[in-house]
């Protein structure tokens, strides 16, 4: 490889030395660095497209072939405790997905996208279901707040920036990236407030929301790698959104009225006979796509999220649970580390139930648990290790209860 001299410029683009990196030297003339990346793409495109059996290999790349959604929901159970009707909808939805990524080219009738709406209080796990599923299918996945995304033209990121954490995610890899998952977090922020009269210009609604729709229905975007805003000089990725799984969540404060007002029920009480059956706690049982287009959601929207799933509010049990149960458990991690300073460590059910209860008094829910536990743990995690006597800690709830006690609930409850 040979470099210019100082008077040489790229023959291809005409920038002259100092713009360019990289000058490579030919018979008749000098390419720079950003040609070079062009002219690969434009190699890579053209034979792609050509070329039948790289398409086929595409087709069946990383698309799990004898999974089932009985299978998918398996995998589901081992990280996520309860929430059994979001985790068979997400495990039919994902199931659905892929074979129709799969069998696109085959079949006459098109296989609509099955992209997935989550509705559930914060902490209820809808973004471990998201994270899990990438996990088990080993693709990339990215989680973007839909509040950071504002219409061109305000303060804020592109909404094609979401596709920018992808490709983050796999280094760059488009190829993988275009068929990976996105969580899209607090999906209810971004609803339209149109009953506010005081908002003139909606700006992080619904030209958000309008923004996203091309993104989810599947189209080529043009994607800032870094992420934020586009810059005419940022050189844009091109990803195909077609097979990429959107999944997006959130808690939709208030849709219980919206939900008990079209059943005819008011929360409150006083219920009309027929509504006896309807069960009040669990009104996110009844959510329909109406629901969401009351609560603020544009309609073209709400119809490229055709899978709606629910999650319950967590119980003090599910709670327990969560501490006990999944593969990376609270309890299990606590457990290992102890061995490792080779100690047997164990926790009554007395103090596990204490600390599910805290974490619903506290309001903490889920992500509570740690920050309880991490108080309650401090001081023998930061003794243990020096006292190579003991050999067994045993937490139980006079224990639990009197480390808690010291701790101010404020620090907990910021966490
Ligand atoms: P959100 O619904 O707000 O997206 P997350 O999925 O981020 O909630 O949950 C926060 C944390 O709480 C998770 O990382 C996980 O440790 C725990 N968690 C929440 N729900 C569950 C659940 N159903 N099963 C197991 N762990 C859960």
């Amino acid at each position: 490889m040979k470099t210019s001299d100082d008077q040489f410029g790229c023959s291809f683009c005409g920038r002259d030395k100092k713009e360019a990196l990289i000058l490579i030297a030919g018979i008749e003339g000098h390419i720079c660095e950003l040609c070079v990346e062009q002219a690969y793409e434009i190699v890579r495109q053209e034979l792609y497209d050509n070329d039948e059996k790289l398409k086929k290999k595409e087709e069946n790349l990383d698309v799990p072939e004898h999974i089932t959604p009985q299978q998918i929901k398996k995998y589901l159970d081992q990280y996520v405790i309860g929430q059994n009707e979001a985790k068979k909808c997400i495990s039919v939805a994902v199931y659905n997905h892929y074979k129709r990524i799969k069998n696109k080219s085959i079949d006459e009738v098109e296989l609509e996208k099955s992209n997935i709406l989550l509705v559930g209080q914060t902490g209820t796990g809808k973004t471990l279901i998201a994270k899990t599923i990438a996990k088990m299918l080993d693709v990339p996945f990215a989680i973007v707040d839909a509040t950071v995304f504002t219409e061109a033209g305000y303060v804020g990121e592109d909404v094609e920036s979401m596709l920018s954490r992808l490709l983050q995610a796999c280094d760059y890899n488009v190829e993988a990236a275009e068929r990976g998952i996105v969580y899209i977090d607090e999906i209810d922020k971004i609803a339209r407030k149109s009953d506010n009269p005081s908002i003139t210009r909606d700006v992080s609604g619904e030209g958000v929301q309008q923004a996203m729709l091309k993104i989810l229905e599947g189209t080529d975007v043009l994607v800032p790698p870094q992420g934020g805003r586009k810059h005419p000089e940022q050189k844009l990725v091109k990803v195909n959104t077609q097979n990429i799984l959107f999944i997006a969540g959130g808690a939709f404060d208030g849709l219980e009225k919206i939900i008990s007002r079209r059943l005819n029920k008011n929360v409150i009480g006083y219920g009309n006979e027929d509504s006896k059956a309807i069960d009040t706690e669990k009104l996110f049982h009844y959510v329909s796509h109406k629901d969401l287009k009351t609560f603020g959601l544009i309609p073209e929207l709400v119809g490229r999220l055709p899978v709606l799933g629910y999650l319950e509010p967590l119980d003090q049990e599910t709670l327990q649970r969560i501490m006990t149960e999944p593969r990376n458990a609270l309890i299990k991690q606590y457990k290992r580390l102890f061995e490792l300073e080779g100690v047997k460590f164990s926790m009554t059910d007395g103090a596990i139930e204490y600390i599910a209860q805290k974490a619903i008094d506290f309001g903490l829910g889920a992500r509570g648990l740690r920050s309880i536990c991490e108080a309650i743990m401090m001081d023998a995690m930061f003794e243990i290790p020096s006292k190579k006597d003991v050999k067994v800690f045993e937490v139980d709830l006079r224990y639990a209860k009197g480390k808690l006690d010291k701790v101010q609930l404020k620090k907990l409850k910021a966490a």
